[in-house]
């Protein structure tokens, strides 16, 4: 048998699949297996992605491989990662990358290997020694004494006896104790911050008219169209369904995916899902250690987890017989890969389903225009606890010169009056988002790319907010040497101390990428401010994520049109999101709530459709804008940058790349640029952006327009990447 296999290797100029012959004594090798084969001089690790009764190669040439690792990966994951690789302009090593067992590496061994703990049992002679007094050490009598209860972990056992390795080791010997290996899963701890759900079982009748929809779906015999959005408000309750759902999905003998946005700002979600359904459900993020990941994986293969709760990697778990894809919060862009492959996990979600007839249903209360266009819609109008949605006021910040409004502040006094809660969002980190001289009007800008640096207080750096680069904060103007140096605009760090100092004593929390990315730090201020009896929580767009706090009654969003100013079509959309996310945060107890907006623009729409919770009607408008100007979902997007160290040749690279693509355009397809970017990590960048009225082909061909322009020699030096459905 022939074998076709693709090397793991990174390296982009390397295309397989190469042959390979199977010896009989490999006899389980088979689509899907990984092999260590020899290549050229070295040995790499592959996957075999397709077999044969005969090569082309002649027969010499033909070598075998060195060794097999069995059947690893389902063929219809061995599919999806190679589709993604050909979808996002990848290499096939990369897309395999996403679907292999974690821990793979592309060396020739697995890095992660099953952990084994010893483990000690009392034998018949241990019970006897134990009864009749046999001569044995204080301590060693301790260890039999507690392993007369059942055998347990060698490791506690020392530990609670206080009894020695050699000890165990000597009883062990002399044939009291039996010491085995036996192999121990890593489990992963699901923490639920906030509130427990405490909603009664009994779904109302919008969470019951919604599960019918998705039930129905799922036992339709035909294999019409699976995908629905399940549009509702905050609060509606669309947990419970997708709970529900995955019951559903389970009680007919098939697996389960549930998407959420980021596993550590959303503990609950993935919370709930391990309460409900227990040891079927199995966690996997990149958040856990290499071993927890390796387990949890190896759970979901074997079948012993039928339910995947992660962020968007969860896509690939490796369950079979896969019935029910939920995508929790469709709308938050954490679903977008950033490094190659880029891909979407919502687009590929819906590869998925589709594959393997299953249901998707991506769920949220504000749609993007691009779910709302091409899946079948479920609405669930209200909240569960019948409260209306919480009045959002638009404050005009024209000629304020303050960061809070008068307004703003009259609120806050009344939470700290009531000894209430409120959420304030502020999307920008730091002290100031940046520093000039007073004397000369130098900026002080980062060295690789074209921004301003900002100041972080505490830490006492300017710091670049796209590469990393961060620096002293000056004392004097290296240029005039004046030591007037003003500081411009406000980030959550500054927000906090004069928060905190207004508002005193009432208690500020403070969430933002500074306060700590990690779990354990995130979780800290979560339940901080959950515990509270009052206090405000204040950070950015992370304080708008799915947490669900009942005592909120006041959302302020500072600066919401902030986002809108940037040359972005999705701008009128993440504002839209980001102002009604909040404003759903608001006003989920007793005690009503309200919400303030501060705006410079106040009659943008998406902020006049957020201040009415018109999710649909923002979406109808922005449907028929992006119609006229062709942009998604009327065309697919694909964005092309160059980058180069010196201006130039990126530009060339890149009007090399769009010169390739009359095809394109005589298809219909729009092409702009080359355009340039703004400088980043020491790169000069220039784009080329295609708005194409169909997808597979203008992805083929730009493929093959970027490989032919970056293999040739006069555009050496510049990078490319190629983004399909960029962010
Ligand atoms: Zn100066
Ligand atoms: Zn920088």
């Amino acid at each position: 048998m022939i074998a076709r296999v693709e090397p793991l290797t990174p390296a982009r100029a390397l295309r397989g699949p190469f042959d390979y012959r199977v010896p009989g004594h490999m006899d389980s090798v088979g689509v899907g297996s990984m092999l260590v084969v020899p290549f050229g001089r070295r040995r790499v690790l592959g996957v075999v992605v397709e077999t044969a009764s005969r090569s082309a190669l002649p027969a010499e040439r033909l070598v075998e491989p060195l060794a097999a690792f069995g059947r690893a990966l389902p063929p219809e994951l061995l599919r999806l990662g190679l589709w993604v690789a050909e979808e996002y302009c990848s290499t096939p090593a990369r897309g395999l990358g996403l679907v292999l067992p974690p821990g793979t590496g592309t060396g020739t061994a697995p890095r992660v290997r099953p952990r084994r703990q010893l483990f000690a049992t009392l034998t018949e002679q241990g019970y006897d020694a134990l009864a009749d007094g046999s001569r044995l050490g204080r301590r060693q009598r301790a260890a039999l004494d507690a392993l007369a209860g059942g055998g347990m972990e060698a490791a506690a056992l020392l530990r609670s006896t206080g009894c020695g390795h050699a000890g165990l080791r000597g009883l062990e010997a002399r044939g009291l104790v039996e010491l085995s290996r036996v192999e121990v899963g890593r489990r992963p701890r699901v923490r639920g911050v906030g509130a427990p759900p405490q909603r009664d079982a009994t779904l109302t009748d919008a969470q019951v008219e919604a599960l019918a929809g998705v039930v129905a779906r799922m036992d339709a015999p035909d294999p019409s169209d699976r995908r629905m959005l399940l549009h509702g408000v905050t609060g509606s309750g669309k947990t419970e369904v997708y709970l529900h759902a995955v019951a559903a999905a389970l009680e007919r003998g098939r697996a389960a995916i549930v998407l959420v946005p980021e596993i550590a700002l959303t503990p609950q979600t993935a919370g709930r899902f391990a309460e409900r359904f227990g040891e079927t459900v199995a966690v996997l993020h990149s958040k856990l250690s290499a071993g927890e990941r390796h387990d949890e994986w190896w759970r979901l293969r074997r079948g012993e987890a039928r339910v995947c709760v992660g962020p968007r990697s969860a896509v690939f778990a490796p369950v079979e017989d896969l019935g029910l894809v939920v995508i929790d919060e469709e709308h938050d862009s954490s679903y977008k890969q950033e490094g190659d492959p880029r891909y979407d996990a919502r687009h590929v979600a819906e590869r998925r389903a589709h594959d393997a007839g299953a249901v998707l249903l991506a769920g949220t209360a504000t749609p993007r225009p691009e779910s709302w266009h091409s899946l079948r819609r479920l609405s669930m109008p209200g909240r569960v606890d019948g409260r209306r949605l919480p009045p959002v006021e638009l404050v005009s910040m024209v000629a304020s010169g303050s960061v809070l409004h008068p307004r703003t502040r009259e609120c806050l006094e009344q939470v700290r009056a009531a000894g209430s809660k409120a959420i304030v969002l502020l999307n920008r980190r730091g002290w100031s988002n940046f520093l000039t001289c007073g004397g000369c009007g130098r900026v002080w800008g980062c060295a690789s790319c074209d921004v301003s640096l900002v100041l972080h207080r505490a830490a006492a750096r300017l710091a670049c907010h796209h590469c990393g680069h961060a620096e002293p904060v000056p004392r004097r103007c290296p240029e005039c040497a004046s030591v007037s140096l003003a500081r411009h605009g406000t980030g959550t760090e500054r927000l906090y101390e004069e928060l905190a100092a207004a508002l005193a004593p009432l208690q500020v929390f403070r969430l933002d990428a500074d306060t700590g990315s990690g779990q354990g730090a995130i979780d800290e201020v979560l339940t901080g401010f959950d515990a509270a009896r009052s206090g405000v929580l204040l950070g950015t767009q992370m304080v708008a994520k799915g947490h669900d706090f009942p005592e909120v009654t006041l959302g302020v969003v500072l600066d919401a049109d902030a986002t809108l100013r940037f040359p972005d079509f999705r701008a009128e959309e993440r504002t839209f999101a980001l102002v009604a996310q909040l404003a759903g945060r608001s006003g989920r107890g007793q005690a009503g709530g309200r919400v303030l907006v501060q705006a410079l623009d106040t009659e943008a729409p998406a902020l006049e459709h957020a201040t009415r919770h018109d999710a649909a009607g923002f979406v109808a408008g922005e449907l028929a804008r992006r119609e006229v100007l062709g942009y998604p979902p009327f065309s697919t997007l694909i964005r092309v940058v160059c980058s180069s160290r010196e201006a130039g040749p990126q530009a060339r690279a890149a009007e090399a790349v769009r010169a390739r693509l009359y095809p394109l355009a005589a298809g219909g397809a729009r092409i702009l640029g080359p355009a340039p970017l703004f400088r980043r990590k020491g790169r000069e960048r220039s784009q080329v952006l295609v708005k194409a009225p169909r997808r597979t082909p203008a992805i083929r061909l730009l493929r093959t327009a970027v490989e032919t322009v970056s293999a040739d020699r006069a555009h050496r030096g510049v990078s490319f990447s190629v983004d399909p459905d960029p962010q």
